[in-house]
């Protein structure tokens, strides 16, 4: 039974309280591997327990994505995938409410956050991907120097689906994660086998059971559950996967390289980030301010792309640390399916500590707490903002990625070392520059060592944007039409002409 002044619609509750499993060739199947208890992390209370894959049910989901692949998904036309994303993006729209509801039980986020992430992300790259699948093509050419001197010969070039596609994906917004990888896989060609976080599958049954609803063929989309030091890494260290499309941490994201190496398949990685706000004196504060907290605070900064460092120029470094503080106060920290609140709980009483031991670890570097919540009762794995002034370029708070809503304010006169101490951890996800002038913002831009950099605006995000980290925060690129590419494998056909005239 759920705790909560705001109760979940019926079709959410029926779906909690139904039967709960794996999509395996088109077919729903109880998990046979280990129970995971699902917890709401607002209250502290079983949402419903489901079953992880045994390693023989991941085998049967890998063998379906392959018989997909050179059966009709294989022989479908794009034309014909781009019909059902699009069918599939619909469905996401019609059922943002219970999406919407499952997400933020699952996870925390507040439900306002769910509802944003399957509708403005989900579902719109469902849509964009399935504008690509008709648009796949390679190219023709004439080479300059033949292989054999005297003879003319022509190069076509097919774009060709990589594989079978091992999703692994966080619970931290598991639509957009989940969509990330399956519009662009599926667009191209490719088959799926996508694990869910055991931290929050059930948004996974989700898009299993509106797959079949769009028609979308049996075993060219299969869903798991399972846990990442068993599934998971057998999916990474699997023979007839061809490619893993991984988000998580950069110590998962280690591990999965390794695990590769057997029948050296193609890995992209979103990992993590410790990303730089920076604030010159002439940002305009009063949008700049709010700005730089929710850059870190949004989803209890248990985000990828949080700026978990904002760095200050000591002109309006005690006006933003003031700005800031305030800010934080305001936000209200609760259970995510009531209207009003901001910052959800942590996913889990585990996560909670380690944020919590960071608190600690900035006090005893010698950083000051400019902000810190007094703690939150439970049940709920609740934290409030924290925000840390006096911190300095190397203090493990600065360096190392918290996953939680801990803020570390650094104070900055000199742009080179602002730069250094920006491009001195081993991240380079994301960042954002704050400032009226254009000359200095694209000077900063440039120089910034992430995959994305926001001028005036952080973590933008769009189907349209390639999207992925530099250094030790990923592998490639997701989104846009790079994330398409990053499904696709190139095949060279040259055709002799004939001798040279
Ligand atoms: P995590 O790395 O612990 O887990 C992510 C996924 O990997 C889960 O599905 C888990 O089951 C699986 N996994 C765990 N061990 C595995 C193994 N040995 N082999 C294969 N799979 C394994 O990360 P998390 O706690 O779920 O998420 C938080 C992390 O994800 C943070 O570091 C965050 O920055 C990162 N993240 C990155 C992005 C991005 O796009 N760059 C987005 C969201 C989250």
């Amino acid at each position: 039974m759920i705790r909560s002044a705001i109760q979940p619609a019926d079709a959410t509750r029926r779906f909690l309280d139904g039967s709960h499993g794996l999509l395996i060739d088109g077919r729903w199947v109880q998990g046979e591997g280990r129970a995971i208890l699902v917890e709401n992390p607002a209250r502290e209370e079983g949402l419903c327990e489901i079953r992880a894959a045994s390693l023989d049910q991941l085998d049967m989901a890998v063998a379906a994505a392959r018989a997909a692949l050179s059966g009709d998904w294989g022989r479908m036309g794009g034309r014909d995938r781009g019909v059902i994303l699009n069918r599939f993006a619909d469905l996401l729209d019609a059922n943002v409410d219970l999406l919407g509801e499952v997400m933020t039980l699952d996870n925390g986020s507040p439900l306002s956050s769910s509802k944003m992430v399957v509708r403005f992300l989900a579902a719109e790259l469902f849509r964009y991907y399935a504008g690509w699948a008709s648009k796949i093509s390679g190219e023709s050419f004439e080479p300059n120097i033949g292989a054999r001197p005297g003879q003319d010969f022509l190069v076509a070039t097919m774009r060709q689906p990589i594989g079978v596609v091992g999703a692994i994906v966080p619970w931290n917004a598991p639509p957009g994660m989940m969509a990330m990888k399956m519009a662009p896989a599926l667009a191209a060609g490719c088959t799926l086998v996508m694990k869910t976080a055991e931290l929050a599958p059930l948004v996974g049954e989700i898009f299993g059971r509106l797959w079949g609803e769009a028609g979308g063929t049996p075993g060219a989309f299969n869903i798991i559950h399972g846990h990442g030091e068993d599934i998971g890494a057998a999916m990474a260290a699997h023979m007839a996967i061809d490619k893993i499309a991984f988000t998580g941490s950069t110590e998962v994201g280690r591990k999965i390289v390794h695990a590769a190496t057997g029948n050296l398949k193609k890995v992209s990685l979103e990992l993590g980030g410790k990303s730089p706000v920076v604030i010159f004196p002439d940002a305009d504060l009063k949008i700049a301010i709010p700005a730089a907290a929710m850059a870190c605070y949004l989803s209890t900064g248990q985000q990828c792309m949080a700026g978990s460092r904002l760095f200050v120029h000591a002109e309006v470094h005690d006006q933003v640390a003031e700005g800031v503080a305030a800010f934080a106060k305001t936000l209200k920290v609760g259970d995510g399916m009531e209207p009003d609140t901001i910052l959800g709980p942590a996913i889990s009483a585990r996560q909670k500590s380690r944020i919590e031991t960071y608190i600690d670890i900035a006090k005893a570097e010698g950083a000051t707490a400019a902000l810190e919540t007094a703690p939150i009762d439970g049940p709920g794995h609740f934290i409030g903002p924290a925000l840390f002034t006096g911190v300095t370029a190397g203090m493990r708070i600065e360096q190392e990625e918290v996953f939680g809503p801990v803020l570390s304010l650094i104070k900055f006169d000199d742009e080179q070392a602002l730069i250094a101490a920006i491009n001195g951890t081993r991240y380079g996800l994301s960042g954002s520059v704050w400032t009226s002038n254009i000359t200095t913002a694209l000077r900063l831009a440039k120089q910034i060592d992430s995959g994305q950099v926001g001028i005036n605006i952080h973590a933008a995000m769009s189907p349209e944007t390639p999207f992925g980290g530099n250094r030790e925060s990923g592998w490639g690129r997701e989104l846009g039409r790079e994330g398409l590419d990053a499904y696709l494998k190139t095949k060279a056909v040259s055709i002799a002409l004939g001798p040279k005239i």
